[in-house]
């Protein structure tokens, strides 16, 4: 057995000591937020005992008051954080500030790793969590005793410089106790007038008492219960900050009241990036629900749809049960009432925001419009709401302005029953394919969809104001006719001219006949399988679930290009040469549509018909 009253020596994680070396040694000027990250981190773990206590029959020091204790000595030069909340057992103190479990601070050395090094300000914007504290101390001691009754109580204790020590220490109190010998030049921490100036600034949202050398700093009520017109924009940010633990500005926020059909007080923030799109983890349900300003649940799963999830912020209502607890947040019908309510709300807002700031929706929507369109793809209730905050690209906006569903609708000629769009990587791959001129010579708009999710989305919004969504490169899509062009091939010669051309291309096509969309381009695909797009297939084939079968397509031609009438002369003059042209004329119809499967065997046709020149 070893013996666990001696101090025991502790190496850090590597992780960690590449952190407390950029920690200790970076010039960061703003030193003051380990204050606030103490102090979070003591917030944090009161309401885990606050939990901790419905659930558990026996807590350890079950007395002590729910708060946090700050107190300075200048003469030691020393700064003290005390609370007593969970605290930490030996295991724990290993694991919790031994190796690195903190997202902050793993997100910190991944953007250094992308060329931040040196770059301090970013401790700024990550927030190095405990850590932070070398930035000021010569030691850090942390007594500690867990609310396990069981469990003797421990000090930690390292100076920062790659290793730690833990030993049993008798007579703690249930928490943490952090004790901070600052460094010489930093001794301006153990002064009471510079931390109180520390402690409004950042500490003024904790929702448990702060005590400042026996003095409560934070006597400000929760932010979201108070009047809209008597708070200042940067009091909305600094509690978004300490609420969502953001080192980020909110981009949008809604602050509202309901009484009916609940009593709601609510404040909601979007954050200025999405961090999904960044690459960072699936964000997580954020928004907290309270009842008269008690923490219920910090992260509940079931209070919004899972396509807000990026939402950040406070829902705290008077109508739950007061003895509601995570347990009892089975009272499914109460937290569905208030997801309908709050989306209903948060939706209407957003369409408040499109009309009035537009510029800044558009903002928004170029960032989060991705959890727009999973809505309106799967969230059946909302997604006649969701599908009106759309935006697309279309054949007459300029490129980067979008417009909305409702504004082409408003467009379309009475002749027009559906909406029609088209998926491609991007606008001038779909300008320049042969799909979108019969419906810019008929004057017909089509949105332009970029994103791969965006035919998913199409197919199951399936419908807006009781329009159709339509592939304009499905094989069903019939268009009005347009006056016969001059000097096409005639009639006659043009079925001769399909009949040919089917014998030629054999089992490459299913069908073959003159088209109503094309107006420059000589010839263009459509899959013959009607349920699948040239887009979805290119998706299924990029994720291999197509198997063997070869492609086989409807080729659709223009009998006015000049390519088909000297094709015409050259089938019964030269046939050897007729063939090599009708079979590239698939290949460069089904490159167009993105599914040309045997390049080589083009190139090499390709080659043959140039020696022909
Ligand atoms: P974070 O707070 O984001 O998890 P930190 O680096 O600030 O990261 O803290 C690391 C971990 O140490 C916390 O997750 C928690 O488990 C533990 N911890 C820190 N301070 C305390 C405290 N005062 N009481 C109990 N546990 C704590
Ligand atoms: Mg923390």
């Amino acid at each position: 057995m070893p013996d666990t009253t001696a101090p025991q020596k502790f190496e850090f994680q590597a992780e960690i000591k590449q952190l407390l070396d950029i920690v200790i040694h970076s010039l960061y000027t703003e030193k003051e937020i380990f204050v606030r990250e103490l102090v979070s981190n003591a917030s944090d773990a009161l309401e885990k005992l606050r939990h901790t206590q419905i659930t558990e029959k026996e807590i350890f020091d079950d007395k002590l008051d729910l708060e946090i204790n700050l107190t300075t000595d200048d003469k030691a030069k020393t700064l003290t954080i005390q609370d007593f909340g969970v605290g930490m057992t030996r295991a724990e103190l290993v694991e919790n500030l031994g190796t690195i479990a903190h997202s902050g601070s793993k997100a910190f050395l991944k953007a250094l790793g992308e060329g931040g090094a040196k770059n301090s300000n970013l401790i700024g914007q990550f927030g190095v969590g405990f850590y932070s504290a070398f930035m000021v101390a010569k030691s850090v001691k942390v007594y500690t005793h867990s609310w396990r009754a069981g469990e003797p109580g421990q000090l930690w204790e390292s100076d920062g410089s790659g290793s730690y020590a833990i030993e049993e220490s008798e007579g703690q109190r249930r928490g943490c106790k952090i004790v901070i010998e600052l460094k010489d030049d930093c001794d301006e921490f153990a002064q009471e007038w510079r931390v109180k100036e520390i402690l409004e600034r950042y500490s003024a949202f904790v929702s448990v008492p702060v005590n400042l050398n026996g003095k409560r700093i934070n006597t400000v009520q929760a932010l979201w219960l108070r009047s809209k017109n008597e708070i200042k924009d940067e009091e909305y940010t600094e509690f978004y900050k300490f609420q969502a633990h953001a080192y980020d500005e909110p981009r949008l926020r809604l602050h509202f009241s309901a009484d009916a059909p609940l009593a709601i007080n609510a404040l909601l923030f979007v954050p200025k990036e999405n961090t999904e799109k960044l690459g960072f983890a699936r964000t997580e349900a954020a928004v907290s629900l309270y009842c008269r300003k008690v923490l219920i649940d910090a992260k509940p799963k079931d209070l919004l749809p899972e396509w807000l999830r990026f939402l950040k912020g406070v829902v705290d209502s008077e109508d739950l049960p007061l003895n509601i607890s995570r347990e009892t947040m089975q009272d499914k019908a109460l937290i569905e009432k208030l997801n309908r309510v709050i989306t209903k709300r948060f939706l209407k807002f957003l369409d408040e925001e499109a009309k009035n700031r537009p510029d800044a929706y558009n903002e928004f929507y170029a960032e989060f419009g991705v959890f727009l369109k999973e809505g309106a793809a799967i969230d059946f209730t909302h997604k006649e709401q969701i599908t009106k905050l759309l935006r697309f690209e279309s054949s007459l906006t300029e490129k980067g302005k979008t417009t909305s569903l409702a504004d082409y609708v408003s467009r379309m000629g009475s002749e027009q029953k559906e909406i029609y769009y088209l998926v491609g990587p991007n606008r001038a791959a779909i300008e320049s394919g042969p799909y979108l001129e019969g419906f810019k010579a008929r004057n017909l708009e089509v949105l332009f969809c970029y994103e791969t999710v965006d035919e998913y989305v199409m197919n199951h919004v399936r419908e807006f104001d009781g329009k159709k969504l339509t592939a304009a490169d499905h094989a069903d899509v019939k268009l009005a006719d347009l006056p016969k062009p001059e000097g096409a091939l005639s009639e006659d010669d043009t079925k001769t001219l399909i009949a040919w051309l089917k014998t030629a291309l054999g089992e490459r096509v299913a069908e073959v006949k003159t088209s109503d969309r094309l107006v420059d381009s000589p010839v263009l695909a459509l899959n013959a399988d009607k349920s699948m797009s040239p887009h979805m297939r290119r998706m299924m084939k990029a994720m291999n679930k197509d198997g063997e079968s070869p492609v086989r397509v409807n080729l659709e031609i223009n009998p006015r290009h000049a390519v088909f009438k000297r094709l015409f002369e050259m089938h019964t003059a030269a046939p050897a040469k007729a063939q090599l042209v009708a079979e590239q004329l698939l290949d460069n119809a089904l490159i167009n549509a993105g599914l040309l499967e045997d390049a080589n065997a083009m190139v090499a046709r390709l080659n043959k018909l140039l020696e022909t020149i």
